[in-house]
């Protein structure tokens, strides 16, 4: 059996601790957060093979400190490594709204590389969620993944109505939000993340949660751990490897 992790700050974590999870019949989704993360990021690709699926990218909370030549210099490796994701990009109105005009700048960019190609889109969007779309639109955007998505549920009508997925973080066990999110996604509509080694009130994101936040989702659902689990292998494959 294999799992799928869809947003994990893979760079972050030692060779050793990734070698422990790919061992543990993981495929991971490593998303940047700048240029060298990036770099990271493309090398572990290179380490560890197909099971490790790089994303590149400038998070939103790097934006204000990031430079014009930081973004051209994602994007050539994006191109010169056939890189099929983009990630973590878009916009964060909660935790850094002051550098919001930056954050714009630099996700346009993205977006104006993604035009035309058939490329997937590893989203950060807290607060900024509707914004986020009617950008995505506007570049006709075909793919993306809205992760830990906490917004309303008519934004998530309107994500889903794209044909875009969201991701199922472990902390549906403890952030209420979120929990109700899980509740009516429709089951064509969703991944599992781990967003690890990121802490969240305590809990120490790991990719190693996958597999108890399936089951817990299962519980949510009302399905049985097989079927849940083929699902989210489908919804994953459609969106990283189609
Ligand atoms: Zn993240």
């Amino acid at each position: 059996m294999t799992y799928y992790d869809a947003h994990c700050h893979l760079h972050e974590y030692s060779d050793n601790d990734i070698k422990d999870f790919l061992d543990n019949d993981l495929v991971i989704v490593g998303v940047s957060d700048d240029l060298e993360s990036t770099v990271r990021t493309l090398k572990l690709r290179e380490k560890f093979g197909e099971r490790v699926i790089p994303c590149v990218g400038i998070h939103p909370w790097n934006a204000a400190k990031t430079v014009e030549r930081d973004v051209e210099r994602v994007i050539e490796l994006a191109e010169r490594f056939d890189v099929k994701c983009l990630g973590e990009i878009g916009l964060d109105l909660v935790f850094v709204p002051e550098s919001l005009d930056k954050q714009i700048k630099i996700f346009v960019e993205f977006l104006e590389y993604v035009k035309g190609r058939d490329l997937v889109l590893n989203i950060h969007s807290p607060g900024a969620w509707s914004r986020v779309l009617q950008l995505l639109n506007r570049y006709d955007v075909a793919k993306a993944l809205f992760h830990w998505f906490t917004g309303p549920q008519e934004v998530l009508k309107e994500i889903r109505s794209h044909d875009y997925m969201i991701s199922i973080n472990p902390s549906v066990k403890i952030q209420n939000k979120h929990l109700e999110i899980a509740r009516k996604i429709d089951i064509e509509g969703f991944v599992i993340e781990s967003d690890g080694p990121y802490n969240y009130k305590g809990l120490q994101l790991s990719p190693k949660m996958i597999f108890s936040t399936i089951k817990f989702l299962s519980e949510i659902k009302n399905m049985s751990l097989e079927e849940l689990i083929k699902n989210i292998e489908i919804n994953f494959k459609k969106l990283f490897i189609s």
